[in-house]
């Protein structure tokens, strides 16, 4: 039809609004959309393939990655597994749960005092199939006290090697920093997921990372692969934004997913919510992205 586009502008909307591409459309990345496939019914026996999330940038998306991406992969039928390895304990308070009143958390396990059993700190989360390994301030301690341990890098992973058979995921919340603690969390891993803020500095500091990635790989863990780089805060109706994710894609090309997480309040909300976003906001957009991203990661797996 002839005549000037009618397409309504879209003034006003937030930049939550989920782009919602059909397979080969061109999207957000500059590449063709994927053609996701519904996920499958999980694996039984369970695999307990351990994802760590890492950047040692604060306030990059990694706990809210770790909390959406969980509960999006739980709603999949999957039975899913979240730890906190961050003293600031934000994963815990994401999901509902006051780190100050804390009996026992992730601390007690790698310098166990006595007996603790994992299944003694495991918290359920109001999620189904959604389970939580909490932490509070006490954990920074940990990164002092693992010094002097044996074998202090696989003090993570002879932890989770007791609950693995139990999960089909587990997702590691690291803190910001490569301190011993990350180094537990890739020695512990089978893939690492670098969330990255689409903000000026979202690249500095990302060649110390894949230098540590690298040294894990080469001394510690041989398994350890990339599983992909999650581009986070994304505000498409900036320039800025999209020349940053531009430059992502310049330096990790196909390791970038497709799904783009865009930059919305329901995402602070949610923390005060203490829920994912795929309850507190069920048809959102932010809600979507991250159940894309779900699907985009089991392709992956
Ligand atoms: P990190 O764990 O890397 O420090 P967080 O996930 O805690 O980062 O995110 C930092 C802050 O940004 C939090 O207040 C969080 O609610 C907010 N945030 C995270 N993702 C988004 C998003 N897509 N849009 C808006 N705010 C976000
Ligand atoms: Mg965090």
């Amino acid at each position: 039809m002839a005549g000037k586009a009618t397409r309504p502008k879209a003034a006003g909307k937030d930049a939550d609004d989920e782009p919602g591409y059909r397979p080969g459309e061109i999207d957000e990345t500059g590449r063709p959309w994927p053609d996701l496939p519904e996920p499958q019914p999980p694996r039984r026996p369970p695999q307990g393939i351990i994802i760590a999330l890492t950047n040692q940038k604060g306030g990059v998306g990694k706990t809210t990655t770790a909390i959406n991406l969980g509960a999006a992969l739980a709603e999949t039928g999957r039975q899913v597994l979240l730890v906190d390895l961050d003293p600031q304990g934000s994963l815990s308070i994401g999901l509902g749960i006051n780190p100050h009143t804390l009996q026992r958390s992730v601390y007690d396990l790698l310098i166990p005092r006595g007996e603790v059993s994992v299944d003694e700190v495991i918290m359920a989360s109001n999620v189904d199939g959604l389970d939580i390994l909490p932490a509070n301030i006490d954990l920074s301690a940990a990164e002092v006290q693992l010094v002097s341990e044996v074998a202090r890098e696989q003090t993570l992973t002879r932890v989770l090697d007791k609950v693995k058979g139990r999960y089909d995921i587990i997702l590691i919340d690291c803190a910001p920093s490569l301190g011993l603690l990350t180094i537990n969390a890739l020695t512990a891993a089978d893939f690492v997921l670098i969330p990255l803020e689409c903000e000026f500095f979202a690249l500095r500091g990302v060649a110390l990372l894949t230098d540590t990635i690298a040294k894990v790989q080469e001394r510690l863990n041989s398994n350890l692969r990339v599983l992909g780089v999650a581009p986070t805060m994304f505000d498409h109706r900036t320039l800025h934004a999209r020349e940053v994710l531009e430059r992502v894609l310049d330096a990790f090309d196909d390791q970038v997913f497709h799904t783009v997480i865009r930059r919305t309040i329901k995402f602070p909300e949610t923390t005060v919510a203490g829920e994912p976003i795929t309850t507190y906001a069920s048809a959102s957009g932010g809600a979507q992205a991250y159940r894309s991203l779900a699907r985009e990661v089991l392709a992956r797996l």
